[in-house]
């Protein structure tokens, strides 16, 4: 969905497409003209006689407002037409829906456990812990071969899921290590693969080949099932993330034996993932959870939490958490966390927190510094004192404020350089609950007090309220 808007006027323009085809979107601008173009690979690609029909439409309209309005009407679609928004999933209410903070660590037991306990008692707040290399395999290397876990590790999550930690090793959802012979015996039936038929393979700088595995294939459903589910029901972990799934592109799989189209169409969704992540969710245990990377949305009535990390760029607009904040969760940006760090972690923290994010994911050594860990926490209190405003709530326009409101900047270290942010010093949000109750928040990011008006007319409870509008001193210690 796009929108292109000035003070007067915006556009609307959008593919509705209920069966979440594969397709590439983009935006063209020299300064006076925009190009929208939206790409659909055909299905059945190379087949002589074949014929295609859009799925859906691509929809072009006026509108009145901003990125607020044009993520509304989005909305509508999405919850009257397509199959991923998320009505009632089963197993839900999961235990990532009150996680209020994520603390992110790797490697051992003795190290992971009781450091991420220390972190769990001084955010006093449900918090959940992302873990990687708890396998005894290295990162990005013969995969999947996640068993035998590391030393302790069961004793180390049944440790940690009984003080209240919820525990969500990593895995990755899409790869199978190119160069291990059980790949060349067996899994090389299930990799995507090209028009000459060799597998699609990345490399993610390790001199690793990884095949990109077909989700439609049995073989790939029931090994990513095996492993999931032997890490919840067998070592009791409350999730489990894989890797890519929502962040990587579908194949243009050619391979005629896997049974699906050729190359485009929906079959990566209808006769892959979606059959995949249906077969775990319908064996796993009750309150367990389901992530994965970025946030692609078709994905999103049989996944429970999405890594956001990704969406952190100068001029951010939360429109996947104005369309889908109150049904999935949304955690995750990175934190590099160091004494040079502090500003760019109170941006980010408060920033998460209007937009209604699960706030963190970094590491527990966050403790040793004690301003951004205090601002962390009471950013992490106020999302578990406001739960119910953000799970299964909808993200209202944001507040108007008068008021002379400095920006603040600092480098996000993201990978789009320059990789400086500026936002505004007054971070801001109007999130409505279930129930119809409305909270307006306001987070001083900055180190300098701000002084604001919020005007009358703004207030949804105009006619009970005799000021003229509200005066707030805000003090980021407040
Ligand atoms: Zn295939």
């Amino acid at each position: 969905m796009f929108g292109l808007y000035d003070k007067k006027v915006g556009l609307y323009i959008a593919s509705h497409d209920p069966t979440g085809s594969i397709k590439t979107i983009s935006a063209l601008t020299d300064g006076e003209k925009v190009r929208f173009k939206f790409n659909w690979p055909a299905p059945n690609m190379s087949l002589e006689g074949n014929g295609y029909l859009l799925p859906g439409k691509v929809v072009l309209g006026s509108i009145k407002g901003n990125w607020y309005d044009a993520a509304m009407i989005y909305q509508a679609w999405v919850k009257d037409h397509a199959p991923w928004w998320p009505t009632t999933p089963n197993k839900r209410p999961s235990r990532i829906q009150d996680i209020s903070i994520w603390a992110q660590h790797q490697g051992d037991p003795e190290t992971v456990v009781p450091e991420v306990l220390k972190f769990a008692k001084y955010m006093g707040v449900p918090i959940g812990l992302h873990w990687y290399t708890w396998h005894q395999i290295p990162f990005d290397d013969d995969y999947p071969h996640y068993f035998p876990a590391k030393e302790g590790f069961i004793e180390g999550v049944r440790q940690l899921e009984n003080a209240g930690v919820r525990v969500m090793p990593y895995i990755n959802g899409r790869l199978w290590d190119a160069d291990l012979e059980d790949f060349k015996s067996g899994g090389i039936k299930a990799a995507t693969k090209n028009e000459k038929g060799e597998p699609y393979i990345e490399n993610y700088g390790k001199h690793v080949r990884n095949a990109a595995m077909c989700p439609s294939t049995l073989i790939w459903q029931n090994k990513i099932k095996e492993i999931v589910l032997r890490l919840q029901q067998d070592f009791g972990t409350s999730g489990v993330y894989l890797d890519q799934i929502t962040a990587a592109s579908p194949k243009l799989c050619m391979d005629a034996t896997h049974g699906h189209p050729l190359g485009g169409g929906s079959w990566w969704l209808d006769k892959g993932y979606y059959k995949l992540l249906s077969a775990i969710r319908d064996e796993m245990p009750e309150g367990a959870f389901l992530t994965s990377e970025s946030n692609a949305e078709p994905y999103n009535h049989l996944l429970d939490g999405l890594l956001s990390w990704n969406s952190q760029f100068q001029d951010l607009k939360p429109i996947f958490s104005a369309i889908y904040g109150g049904r999935i969760s949304i955690f995750g940006r990175y934190n590099p966390v160091g004494p040079d760090k502090h500003k760019a972690l109170f941006m980010r923290a408060g920033q998460q927190l209007v937009f209604g994010e699960q706030i963190g994911w970094l590491s527990p050594s966050i403790l040793q510094e004690k301003e951004p860990a205090d601002f962390l926490r009471k950013m992490a209190r106020t999302r578990h004192q406001l739960i119910d405003y953000f799970v299964d709530g909808q993200m209202l326009a944001r507040p108007i404020v008068q008021g002379d409101i400095p920006d603040i900047t600092s480098d996000w270290e993201w990978w789009e350089k320059p990789s400086e942010v500026t936002i505004s010093a007054l971070q801001r949000g109007t999130w409505q609950s279930k129930d119809g109750r409305i909270v307006k928040i306001f987070v001083n990011v900055s180190d300098k007090t701000i002084y604001f008006n919020i005007p009358n007319a703004e207030s949804p409870n105009q006619g009970e309220i005799s000021l003229a509008a509200y005066s707030i001193k805000l003090i980021r210690s407040d």
